[in-house]
């Protein structure tokens, strides 16, 4: 079987017709599937579903933590001391093998729940963002996940759908639907349920729908015939193999960043173990072992080899937390580009503003009237603007008219529920105007009168409607009744309603119509106008655009939007932070500017661009454009595509809302195609990368606030984890170096060797300091304000050049301070008066170093703010802080612990010292942190 032959079933569907396909399939065109038979199928026969590779068991996983090269080595290495105790006789418990192999396995426990964590994370991430798909089940329409959808189920399918499994139409009006993932022809191709004769190609089934492609145009109904890997994109899907995603920037700075560093400590503890072996001039196997272990141990806990991980975790926390406030990312990474987002381009209705529309204001030849009340409730007087009274005469007639027409150019409905409340059902600015009209004359129900026999719908291009109403009192005469932009509109009207008359639509009454425009637009209003004309039943088949034409003028209406309460705030907010927020909007110019300027999104110098003045611009002039305006106004779907082109060849990281069909080539080329959980299409979810549960434009700016607080808690982790790591190899390095200078070398004559750490105590520390406050710092409140500077430049390093100072700063601290509390112990050295044994000395040190980590902890919270502003706000890291203190207080106290770890118990003085010594690296860092304020305050300044 080939993808262009299709299944058996797919080729049987195409040739048979579709009355037949469902009696095949058993099913009931007309009420689908009941629920019972679908989860009976699903169950069957699997989820509908692309199957990747598989997961790979849960032990082979596990065993997959031991893959390191590092810790394979070690392992050798503990192979080898075991070796040696058994040919030296096997006395005792070969302590250092036994303790280092339970820190591997533990750590590999570690990595496994970490890894995990992070599998479940981005698991929980595909379900959040979960394809739908509208079925029929017992006779009603449902919309389930895509997964569940099982052959013979009936697909209801809408503009902006997602197709979700091969299915064979059954019923289809105007539907046309975009293939190119499955052909790579860019042109939606025309579909009907027409039975083919013989066998074509995928692209000429046209009575078929196909899994994972989009309707672009129309409505229809479709009995699945194939899910999942049967379906023509399984089948693609089986030929390419699993697509492997290529590593974010940001994953890719950090693993070289690890690799590097990895390099650099490997060769640290390479010279390490040649100086041990010169200095301790080595001669046994026992001695040869133990510097073997510390050197791979020194290797294993100092290279950062778990970064990629933590990333991973951190990351999945953040989209976790992202989550809660409203928006969802589809895929981790987008939480990086939030944070560099630099600017917002938003729609405006509904997500500026709250697309709660009403008509306020009707202006006709005759008058103008207003329309009181808000809401959806039909109470509110309408009242003639020039009396103050009931409209009577001309300008009822037109006010009516206008609002009868429109009410049935319409596919919005106004119900009352049981408890009174008022509810529309479909789009809110058709809505309005049955609102309006029922405010005018009560519950008179005027489609009665009329039967509906076409239309062409509106969408973002045309930006307007019409339908074909045959008039029942008028023997059935056809009308044609549009609704629309009233610039578009009038460019398809020839004549105007005056009073019960028809007039010529000459250049004065245009320019009346245009200047009420404008100045409805001045005010805020949406504008909308109204037209109508008779037509034969000749002319009107078929029914199409063309018959859209000679239309007579009825009026406007003035339609008031107000802004989201938290928008204006939010346009500031994003403001401060240095990204720019741009309107594009299908609504009129001077609406726009209006809207625009209360929001504050233009600086009132920057006209609205339109989309006709886009469209005559080449590139280079855009370009310019975009720089400055910030306002678009009667755009189409495809100018937004060049817009964002535009503003990313200046190098701005664009974020872009949209929610029809037309909009998703924009969101999936800006950097954050964001798509609108509510009112989105399907499509367009599927091509965004984020996707706001509240349709909010606030709540793009809490992402990026969101995204920029993540990325400072990776600088944390880092700035944490790597400063430790630094300073583990630093005072293992100097502490073998510098033996003689701080009485080292004195206190192990000849018997023992002299380092200043044991292998067990270095991975002990790598246990217990690491993973913990890292991963606490995935859920670090915001300590820094991270709307106070502008967006990262994305081809910035992550760790630059400051923080890398401060990170080998801080690790040299910790190494002086560790190995200066071994000198203030011991005998000699450069600080004399010490008269502790090496043990107790060491063990001092190593506490030292363990404490130093965890104050260094407090330290990575910020760069430049001190650890004591907001220093108790993250109890997991305290949790973290306390729980290593625990350990580290058994592991020098409890029996057991100190046989395994060469440890022996401090006095209270010993205590002490290694905790005030620890806490320089507090005050050093603090003394830094001054330093650096006042830089940038003086510069600054
Ligand atoms: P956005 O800011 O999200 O682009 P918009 O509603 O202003 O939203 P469109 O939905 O593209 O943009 O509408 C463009 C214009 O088309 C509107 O200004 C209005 O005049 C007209 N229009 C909107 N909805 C309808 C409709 N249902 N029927 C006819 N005309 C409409």
């Amino acid at each position: 079987m080939t993808p262009a032959d299709g299944s058996d079933t797919e080729r049987h569907a195409v040739l048979t017709p579709a009355a037949e396909v469902a009696a095949d399939l058993g099913v009931n065109p007309d009420t689908g599937l009941s629920q019972h038979e679908a989860r009976r199928r699903l169950a069957a026969h699997g989820p509908n579903e692309l199957v990747g590779t598989a997961a790979a068991p849960a032990w082979l996983r596990f065993l997959a933590q031991f893959k390191d090269p590092l810790v394979f080595l070690l392992l050798i290495a503990i192979a080898i001391s075991l070796i040696a105790w058994i040919i030296e006789g096997a006395h005792g418990v070969p302590i250092d093998a036994v303790v280092i192999g339970a820190i591997v396995v533990l750590n590999a426990i570690v990595g496994y729940i970490q890894e995990n964590r992070a599998a479940d994370a981005v698991a929980a991430l595909q379900n959040m963002a979960a394809a739908t798909a509208t079925v029929l089940r017992d006779g009603s329409r449902t919309t389930i996940p895509a997964t569940d959808v099982v052959v013979g189920d009936i697909l209801i399918l809408g503009e902006g759908d997602a197709v979700a499994a091969d299915a064979r139409l059954g019923h289809a009006e105007g539907l046309r639907v975009q293939e190119s993932a499955l052909t790579g022809e860019a042109e939606s191709v025309d579909k009907d349920n027409r039975t083919l004769s013989e066998l074509s190609g995928i692209g000429d089934r046209t009575n078929m729908v196909f899994k994972g492609t989009a309707v672009s145009q129309g409505t229809g109904r479709a009995i699945v015939v194939a899910t999942g890997m049967d379906t023509e994109m399984g089948a693609i899907a089986t030929m390419l193999d699993s697509t492997v995603s290529e590593p974010s920037p940001l994953e890719k700075e950090i693993s070289s960043v690890s690799k590097m560093l990895g390099i650099l400590v490997i060769g640290i503890a390479v010279v390490t173990m040649l100086v041990l072996f010169v200095v301790n001039n080595v001669s046994t196997v026992a001695e040869a072992v133990e510097v073997l272990l510390l050197g791979v141990s020194l290797a294993v806990a100092a290279v950062p080899e778990g970064l990629p991980a933590i990333l991973t975790v951190v990351l999945a926390i953040g989209v976790q937390k992202l989550a809660e406030h409203r928006a969802v990312v589809t895929e981790l990474h987008s939480v990086e580009t939030l944070g560099s987002a630099s600017v917002i381009c938003s729609d405006k209705t509904g997500t500026l503003t709250r697309n709660e529309m009403t008509i306020q204001r009707i202006v006709t030849s005759s008058g103008s009237v207003s329309v009181a009340g808000i809401g959806y409730a039909p109470e509110g007087e309408v009242l003639d603007e020039a009396t103050g009274q009931a409209p009577t005469g001309a300008l009822y007639f037109e006010s009516r008219r206008l609002l009868v027409e429109a009410s049935l150019a319409n596919d919005a409905d106004l119900q009352q529920a049981d408890d009174g409340s008022w509810q529309i059902i479909g789009d809110p600015t058709e809505a309005s105007f049955l609102v309006a009209l029922r405010k005018l004359e009560g519950a008179a129900d005027r489609a009665a009168d009329f039967e509906r026999r076409n239309s062409v719908p509106f969408n973002s291009d045309r930006k307007m409607m019409s339908v074909l109403q045959a008039d029942r009192a008028a023997d059935g005469n056809l009308k044609v009744m549009a609704k629309g932009a009233p610039d578009v509109l009038l460019g398809r009207c020839v004549k105007i309603q005056v009073g019960e008359k028809v007039m010529d639509l000459d250049d004065r009454r245009r320019a009346e119509v245009l200047q009420t425009v404008e100045d409805l637009s001045g005010q805020a209003y949406r504008t909308m106008g109204v037209a109508w004309r008779e037509i034969t039943p000749q002319d009107a088949d078929p029914f199409d655009e063309e018959d859209e034409s000679d239309l007579v003028y009825v009026g406007t209406v003035g339609i008031i939007d107000p802004p989201r309460d938290e928008a204006a705030s939010a346009v500031a907010e994003a403001h401060r932070a240095g990204v720019r927020t741009i309107m594009i909007t299908g609504d009129h110019p001077t609406t726009a500017s209006r809207i625009a300027a209360d929001l504050g999104i233009t600086d009132g110098v920057h006209p609205a661009v339109t989309g006709a003045a886009l469209q005559a611009m080449d590139e280079a002039s855009l370009i310019e454009t975009v720089k400055d305006n910030s306002v678009y106004a009667r755009v189409a779907p495809e100018h937004k595509l060049r817009i964002v082109n535009a503003l990313q060849h200046d190098g701005s990281v664009v974020a872009m809302t949209g929610d029809g069909v037309n909009d998703a080539p924009a969101l999936k080329t800006a950097d954050i195609g964001v798509a609108m959980g509510i009112t989105g299409t399907e499509v367009t979810k599927q091509a965004a990368r984020m996707i706001l549960g509240d349709d909010n434009f606030a709540t793009i700016v809490t992402a990026i606030r969101q995204g920029r607080s993540i990325f400072a808690n990776i600088k944390k982790f880092l700035r944490y984890l790597l400063s430790s790591n630094v300073g583990e190899v630093i005072t293992v390095f100097f502490g073998v170096l510098l033996a003689g200078v701080i009485g080292l070398s004195q206190a192990s004559p000849g018997a023992e060797m002299v380092i200043p750490l044991l292998a067990t105590q270095i991975l002990w520390i790598n246990l217990v300091t690491d993973t913990g406050p890292a991963l606490a710092m995935g859920v670090d409140p915001e300590v820094d304000d991270p709307m106070a500077l502008p967006p990262r430049d994305q081809s910035e390093r992550i760790i630059d050049r400051q923080m890398w100072s401060g990170i080998v700063l801080i690790g040299l601290v910790m190494g002086a301070i560790t190995l200066a509390t071994m000198d203030i112990f011991l005998p000699g050295g450069l600080i004399p008066g010490g008269t502790d044994d090496l043990e107790t000395a060491r063990t001092a040190a190593f506490t030292t170093l363990v404490f130093a980590q965890l104050f260094n902890a407090l330290n990575s919270r910020s760069e430049t703010t001190s650890a004591f502003h907001r220093l108790f706000s993250n109890r997991w890291l305290w949790g973290s802080v306390a729980l290593a203190v625990v350990l580290q207080v058994a592991v020098v106290e409890v029996p057991f612990l100190q046989t395994a770890f060469g440890t022996t118990s401090l006095d209270l003085a010993h205590w002490a010292i290694a905790v005030g010594m620890s806490s320089l690296v507090l005050w050093v860092d603090e003394i830094r942190k001054v330093v650096l304020r006042r830089r940038v305050g003086s510069v600054a300044a």
